[in-house]
């Protein structure tokens, strides 16, 4: 858990058998209108509701949850989230925010097998991602959120409704799981997913002045060299088609 740039904080996932997504905190703490970006894998909400209550936020100061993508990496503990966060609205791709309307789980689990498992795992019932989304993005919003200004942009490939977010004046991407340290970028087997989408969003980003990247897993990247998403690009092109 830290600052990672003045209003954005970074909880780190706790991996079980299945990854738990990492926690962002954004906005200037200051602003009394705080976002939490994702919130993470069943069972991880309490960890990560102390770790935000243990930066001195208040609870009332988080005004919404915005999630990158709704896999279970990154959903499975929203509803513990929004327990300990009761007034923050939820934030979602349209594309996603329609089928966790619907309770249409399928973006959640992404193939049968894994769903079954997971329920038995964490017995979780039949309806158990069914939400209301207060705001539908689509890409291309500006938010100008927690005195800061951050843009929405669109990147499916990965699953359908994935956005990033991204603040130009710190050039601080967060990408989801389209894109990660160490050249690797999300995988593009999952219901939803779409591998020539994913090499155009890929593109898309790698358009971005990017300094400081903090993806959904693993190591996040300070520093960025000058076109590390375009070679990350560039090295997977041969299997995007
Ligand atoms: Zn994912
Ligand atoms: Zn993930």
């Amino acid at each position: 858990m830290s600052q990672v740039y003045k209003g954005v904080h970074f909880i780190p996932g706790q991996d079980e058998f299945i990854p738990d997504s990492h926690v962002y905190v954004i906005g200037d703490p200051g602003s009394k209108d705080l976002s939490i970006v994702d919130a993470g894998l069943t069972g991880k909400g309490g960890y990560k509701a102390e770790s935000i209550r243990k930066l001195g936020i208040e609870p009332a100061d988080v005004k919404r949850i915005i999630m990158t993508h709704t896999h279970l990496d990154h959903i499975g503990c929203l509803a513990e989230i929004q327990k300990a966060f009761p007034g923050a609205e939820l934030w979602v791709h349209k594309l996603e925010a329609d089928l966790l309307e619907k309770g249409d789980d399928r973006a959640v689990y992404g193939m049968d097998m894994f769903k079954s498992m997971c329920q038995s795992q964490f017995g979780l019932a039949p309806d158990a991602f069914t939400f209301k989304v207060d705001r539908k993005l689509e890409g291309g919003e500006t938010l100008e959120i927690g005195d800061m200004v951050w843009d929405v942009i669109h990147i499916p490939g990965h699953s359908m409704g994935g956005i990033a977010l991204y603040e130009p004046v710190g050039k601080i991407l967060i990408p989801g799981d389209v894109v990660y340290a160490d050249y690797a970028i999300g995988r593009f087997d999952l219901f939803g997913a779409d591998a020539a989408r994913l090499k155009d969003s890929l593109n898309r980003l790698g358009q971005l002045d990017v300094d400081i990247l903090l993806p959904g897993h693993n190591q996040i990247l300070k520093g960025v060299p000058a076109g590390y998403i375009k070679k990350t690009t560039k090295m997977w092109e041969p299997y995007l088609v």
